[in-house]
């Protein structure tokens, strides 16, 4: 029984498994011979399928590395190329075709490569045998060939017909066997000719006593000898007619009725050998026999292998468990204590510090429209215009314009969709902070994982951003009509609105600064300010924009002296407004037509006091609840089907810690199934299988 084969196939495929760095080689048979020397039929013969590459140019470039699996249970033939992810291929012309396409992906500079491809054909009819097929020998490169590919292919299959592996070398009968490229490649590595068994195909091509004279060859002795065979089948007559799946019988009775028509030549009394089934019986004993000679020798590279593995484990590890599962809930458990953390920091205050940081710019925008730029554009009021917001102290406390442009700065500000800021303003926060906690997780090693988070929150912030929005917008809805100012509230306006008076002095002159710097110092732009200036008042007549400049400036430089002259006068203004919100003037409530900065302040305050109390409950404590949640159920989704496997994998410190523990576990498993081996009655011998 063929149990030492099929255990050694099935350990050679969990060692691939291992990784490159495996040292423990099993044996395979390589298969060698000339282009046209029938070696695609030959193997198409023992698999029972035409399933190899054809065509006159088509050179084979790629080994491919065939394991046939006896499958009792399989109830049709199939294919699978492990690499690829192809499964149950049934189809033998489309593994034809995909062996095709690998093959025609090599880059004809490249010439050939020994990137095997790999492909698995399960059967009930055929036995446990693993073939490499390598590209055959070309004599004379073709026209269209680098010169080189004759040299290529040989450097090739010299790599492949080292020991321990088994030289199926493949001649045609009608070609002389003294310039058989396979024989001479096999007498290079194996002079002796002990792991070497010679094919002699296209028997039928050369006279009964020639053929029978090749297979007692002399001259090239091989001790596992030489079998004769037709792998071609005559012309499509019925009975021979290439059914599926039954290539093999079909060849097999041609060749029976032939050699038995010869039984001087190639009777049992003769001693040679001949056969496709003669050939495939031979293949799975000597397999097995060299399988099995090599038992003990795998076993000891495979426990040198573990033992190393062990030790690295150890030394590198200190024998640390790791698994993806247990790196992701590490990661996550991190990933929400930091959450947690911050959750406790960010509350109600910082909120409410955000969003009146949000309103005060607001708030300066209201003044700058109603009360700083010039000329004050309210066409609405039909009243005669106070020159400037200078006048406001002298101007008269009755005086229904300032009354008015007061009135319509607050409802700006309580009307412009407080709501709507504030969500977004909160959510902004919100987001941000998860960003910058996931930038500093493990997470900010997996883009993928971390997107995942960062959309978490995005989601659950913007499934609340609406109905917090509205709800504030409702409980703000009294100051609309009545912002009730009370006297320490419009202190504590007073003081406040000063600095941001300030920090919006300081910006005015920053951007001066840079104005300065981009026109060349600060002499320039005084120049071309100064000419702005005159050209305002009409001292200076320049005839609109012109594109190329006036006065001797371009009109980029005028740009610049009119946007420094906005900045001069935005300045003085703040400057002076400053002063009128420190004067005694602004001391008391009653003024607040005098001082809307204070007054502006005071209300942008209640705004924001009140929207933080829905904002604190209706986002963030349901932000606090549900991200956690959020989280886990997203990232669930995202790891399943191989997901999480991959996440681990792409921290290479996990990586490398993971395969080191793959690997052990691995060759733990190839050694107890080598050492069962061992149990085993060392029964050599081959099975008779099905056709
Ligand atoms: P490869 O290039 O070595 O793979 O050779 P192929 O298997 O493609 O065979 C080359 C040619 O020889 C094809 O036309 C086959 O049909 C033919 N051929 C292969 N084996 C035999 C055989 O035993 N007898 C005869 N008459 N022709 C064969």
């Amino acid at each position: 029984m063929m149990y030492i084969t099929k255990r050694m196939i099935e350990i050679r495929n969990l060692l691939q498994k291992v990784g490159q760095s495996s040292t423990v080689t099993l044996p395979s048979i390589v298969v060698i011979g000339s282009q046209s020397s029938g070696k695609s039929s030959v193997l198409e013969a023992i698999v029972g399928h035409e399933f190899l590459p054809k065509g006159s140019n088509m050179i084979t470039r790629r080994p491919i590395e065939l394991t046939l699996v006896n499958d009792p249970q399989a109830r049709t033939d199939y294919g699978e190329f492990p690499d690829l992810g192809l499964s149950k291929v049934t189809d033998f012309s489309l593994i034809q075709k995909t062996l095709t396409e690998l093959n025609q992906s090599v880059p004809e500079s490249l010439c050939v490569t020994d990137d095997p491809i790999r492909l698995t054909i399960h059967s009930p009819r055929i036995p446990d045998l693993s073939l490499i097929d390598l590209p055959g020998y070309i004599q004379v490169a073709g026209e269209n060939q680098p010169r080189e590919l004759k040299r290529k292919i040989s450097e090739l299959c010299d790599k492949y017909i080292r020991g321990p592996n088994i030289i199926l070398a493949i001649s045609a009968a009608d070609t002389d066997l003294a310039n058989s490229t396979a024989l001479q490649a096999s007498r290079r590595v194996d002079p002796r000719g002990e792991r070497t068994i010679g094919v002699i195909t296209k028997m039928d091509l050369v006279e009964p006593e020639k053929g029978a004279a090749i297979l007692t060859d002399k001259q090239y002795p091989l001790r596992l000898g030489y079998v004769g065979v037709i792998s071609k089948l005559p012309s499509q007559t019925g009975l021979f007619r290439r059914e599926t799946g039954n290539l093999l019988a079909g060849i097999s009775r041609n060749e029976k009725s032939y050699f038995s028509s010869y039984p001087s030549q190639f009777g049992p009394d003769t001693g040679v050998n001949t056969g496709t089934m003669t050939l495939r019986k031979k293949l799975m004993q000597v397999l097995e026999q060299t399988m099995s000679s090599k038992l003990q020798e795998t076993t000891e590279s495979i426990q040198r292998e573990l033992e190393e593995t062990t030790y690295q484990f150890k030394v590198q590890y200190n024998e640390q468990p790791m698994s993806a599962e247990a790196y992701l809930a590490a990661s996550l458990d991190d990933f929400k204590h930091q959450f947690h953390t911050f959750a406790t920091s960010f509350g109600r205050p910082q909120l409410q510090s955000l969003l009146k940081d949000a309103l005060d710019q607001k708030v300066l925008d209201q003044l700058a429209a109603r009360y700083w730029n010039r000329p004050i554009e309210d066409l609405t009021v039909a009243l005669p215009e106070p020159d400037s917001i200078a006048d406001l102290p002298k101007a008269d406390p009755k005086s229904a314009y300032w009354h008015r442009q007061l009135d319509a700065a607050c409802s700006g500000l309580t009307r412009l969709g407080v709501g709507r800021l504030a969500a977004t303003v909160a959510a902004a926060a919100i987001q941000s902070n998860v960003d910058k906690l996931l930038d500093k997780s493990s997470f900010s090693k997996h883009p993928a994982a971390r997107k995942v988070i960062s959309e978490a929150a995005s989601t659950v912030l913007a499934d609340r951003s609406y109905a917090t929005s509205d709800g504030i917008e409702i409980s703000l809805k009294p100051y609309k009509f009545d912002p009730d100012i009370q006297p320490n509230e419009w202190a504590q306006g007073r003081e406040h609105v000063v600095g941001v008076l300030q920090g919006e002095l300081e910006q005015c002159q920053a951007a001066m600064k840079s104005l300065e710097n981009s026109v060349g110092g600060r002499k320039k732009l005084k120049e071309v300010m100064n000419f702005v200036d005159k050209a305002r008042k009409g001292e200076i007549i320049v005839e609109g924009d012109h594109p190329s400049g006036a006065g001797g400036f371009s009109a980029a430089l005028l740009a610049r002296g009119r946007e420094a002259v906005f900045l001069r006068d935005r300045a003085n203004i703040i400057n002076m407004r400053i002063m009128a919100a420190k004067s005694r003037q602004c001391k008391t409530l009653e003024n607040k037509y005098y001082c809307p900065e204070v007054f502006l302040d005071a209300v942008a305050t209640k705004l924001a006091q009140t929207a933080v109390l829905f904002l604190n409950v209706e986002m963030l404590n349901d932000f606090y609840q549900r991200f956690p949640r959020e989280v886990e159920s997203k990232l669930h989704e995202h790891m399943a089907g191989g997901g999480l496997e991959r996440f681990a994998r792409e921290d290479p410190k996990v990586r490398r810690h993971l395969d080191l523990i793959h690997r052990k576990e691995l060759l733990e498993l190839v050694l107890a199934k080598i050492e069962d081996l061992h149990r085993l009655p060392g029964a050599v011998g081959g099975r008779e299988l099905a056709d």
